[in-house]
């Protein structure tokens, strides 16, 4: 159920790297490590407990207390990525009745135009 925090991170980096890139681009990482591992439904409280234990544990704690990534940065990123998720499944729902105008912009009914 839990991902792998470490999965796609780079584990050249360590403190000093973490320090030059800074906070921001540090999440930047994370955000591209954790976005193809975090679903829609993951429990997000239980990632950010797991995430910290896992974090304490490794020679990575070192890298995120340099550029002051906490818990709160953690949760708000994955909260940020799986939000991020959801909105492609509210667009798909969206359905174009046959006799509606045209999504393409042509100003005909769907069933003449495009959903012919
Ligand atoms: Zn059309």
């Amino acid at each position: 159920m839990a991902f792998d925090i470490f999965k796609g991170l780079s584990k050249a980096m360590g403190p000093l790297v973490a320090k030059r890139i800074g906070k921001e681009e540090f999440l930047n990482q994370l955000r591209e490590a954790w976005t193809p591992v975090v679903k829609a439904n993951t429990d997000i409280d239980q990632e950010v407990t797991n995430a910290l234990d896992r974090i304490k544990k490794s020679g990575f704690e070192k890298s995120f207390k340099a550029v002051g990534v906490t818990g709160e940065d953690i949760r708000s990123l994955l909260k940020d990525i799986q939000s991020n998720k959801e909105t492609p499944f509210r667009r798909e729902s969206i359905k174009v009745g046959r006799n509606d105008p045209c999504p393409c912009g042509s100003g005909k009914k769907y069933k003449k135009c495009c959903g012919k």
